[in-house]
């Protein structure tokens, strides 16, 4: 079913002695020698056409897979369409040219913005208020950490230092524990792939600070027992934490703090439809209890009379600021863009988001291991474990392998208790097309991993580099052009 294609090498090194993209005119001013302070002796530069350069940088920007170009099903990451609109009204110059340092009365604009945003969140995820600084949804761990341990300091509580982290839940999540000071304790999923409620009872105790809970969890499932979690946590004097990152099954249905939840970070950069990866900028707002707003980052938006202004309410309880100004504002204002272009609407995303996963989910279980067959939400998670033990084929292998249909990769090798896990997230986005079609590719590369495992182990073949030393690409990335030594 794969075309063979033939693969362009991407020749990068085009420098050739004596190319030249301009032309200078005929001096006609006597020719003075810059002061030798002023000149560098070498400066090594490619040296290139101008049509050389285009289809270089052209070439390049054609190599990068994003969601425009196909889909993009990377479970927990949400890749669902950005919409072109929000891009737009984003770069408005009304925005994109307000400065920082301008007078309140000249930004009351956005300030009404971020006021009602805050309102739309309250109304999907309640809560009593909410920060926008924190950058991405680590970040907004990081801070919702950092009011919880200024809670239990305010009320003497100081020697809670244990944050309970269910096995499945995201690496971020006992990282930032580790962060702010606290110390993780792990608490395992039971059969259903929920918190084990007997492990939690037998670990809750004085030094309990809180517990970090995803819901659904990064199995894509919903943890029924979530109330009494909520009961044993408070009971013990921790609070709780809701990690939102991916509210895509949540959107208009169910509210975190109408379950019990403290505090949660929310990631626009997921749910609400803002481009993310590639390390671009992100946002992790974070709502929080009411108990808790005393704590939140300062300044913040409040209304006085039909004005809008930033006030910072208590200093002395405030943890402080974790972001300049008011935290990522372009990634706000599309984000805002999106829930009003959907208004009510926006209940079908969850909708649409749950029915697609768990129609790929019936369609592919028969073909790969499904250890949780459970209705799922937004995501679910498929085992390779099949295909290794019969053929040898791992998860990584079938997730090179869908480059070469013009598919990317699933999330892979997460949670970390499925084995060879592929995470799946369709999103809302896709037509009933592109699911089908998945669903063939995935059927048909199972088949090969029966026929010819080979051709699944040496994949991708559809790429100018096929697989690459991804430790040494992290450790030792070269991020920049470097004239050749023989130069
Ligand atoms: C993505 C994600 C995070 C981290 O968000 P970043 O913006 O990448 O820092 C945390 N928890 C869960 C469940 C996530 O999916």
């Amino acid at each position: 079913m794969a075309e063979e294609k033939i693969v362009e090498k991407l020749i990068f090194e085009l420098s050739d002695e004596g190319n030249c993209g301009t032309f200078l005119p005929e001096l006609d001013v006597p020719q003075v020698s810059l002061p030798e302070n002023l000149s560098r002796k070498n400066l090594p530069l490619p040296e290139v056409s101008e049509v050389e350069t285009v289809r270089h940088f052209t070439k390049l920007s054609r190599l990068n897979f994003g969601v425009d170009l196909g889909f993009y099903p990377l479970g927990s990451c949400t890749m669902k369409y950005n919409p072109k609109i929000n891009e737009e009204i984003a770069a408005l110059a009304g925005f994109a040219r307000l400065h920082p340092y301008l007078e309140e009365d000249q930004i009351q604009g956005i300030l009404e913005l971020l006021y009602n945003f805050e309102e739309y969140l309250k109304a999907l995820f309640g809560f009593s208020a909410y920060t926008f600084q924190p950058a991405a949804g680590a970040h907004g761990e990081l801070t919702a950490l950092m009011m919880i341990k200024a809670y239990h300091k305010d009320q003497r509580q100081e020697t809670r230092d244990k944050i309970i982290v269910p096995d499945s839940s995201h690496g971020t999540n006992p990282a930032s524990v580790t962060m702010v000071g606290f110390k993780s304790v792990v608490v395992k999923s039971n059969p259903q792939g929920g918190v084990d409620l007997d492990a939690l009872k037998a670990v809750v105790g004085d030094d309990t600070a809180g517990i970090m809970l995803t819901n659904p969890n990064t199995l894509g499932l919903f943890d029924e027992n979530v109330i009494k979690i909520a009961e044993v946590i408070h009971k013990a004097g921790g609070l709780l934490y809701y990690d939102g990152a991916n509210a895509n099954a949540l959107l208009g249905k169910s509210r975190p703090s109408d379950l019990g939840f403290d505090v949660a970070h929310f990631n626009l950069h997921k749910t609400f439809s803002t481009p993310h990866g590639g390390g671009g900028p992100g946002s992790g707002p974070v709502g929080v209890a009411e108990k808790l707003v005393p704590y939140l980052p300062q300044p913040r938006v409040i209304k006085e009379g039909n004005k809008f202004k930033l006030k910072t309410a208590d200093p002395d309880k405030s943890i402080g600021k974790v972001h300049s100004f008011n935290g990522n504002i372009g990634v706000i204002i599309k984000a805002f863009c999106y829930v009003r272009l959907l208004g009510k609407a926006i209940q079908e995303v969850s909708e649409d988001a749950v029915l697609a996963a768990n129609y790929l989910m019936q369609k592919l279980k028969k073909y790969y291991y499904l250890p949780y067959d459970r209705t799922c939400q937004h995501e679910f998670v498929l085992s390779a474990k099949w295909q290794k033990e019969k053929y040898g084929v791992k998860a990584l292998d079938i997730a090179k392998r869908l480059i070469d249909y013009g598919i990317h990769p699933p999330t892979v090798y997460f949670p970390l208790i499925v084995e060879e896990a592929l995470m799946i997230e369709p999103t809302e986005t896709e037509s009933k097309a592109t699911l089908d079609r998945f669903i063939e590719v995935m059927i048909q590369i199972a088949k090969e991993c029966e026929q010819n495992p080979e051709i699944v182990k040496s994949s991708p073949k559809s790429t100018p580099v096929s697989r690459l030393n991804e430790t040494q690409a992290a450790r030792n990335p070269k991020l920049k052009w470097e004239p050749q030594t023989s130069k």
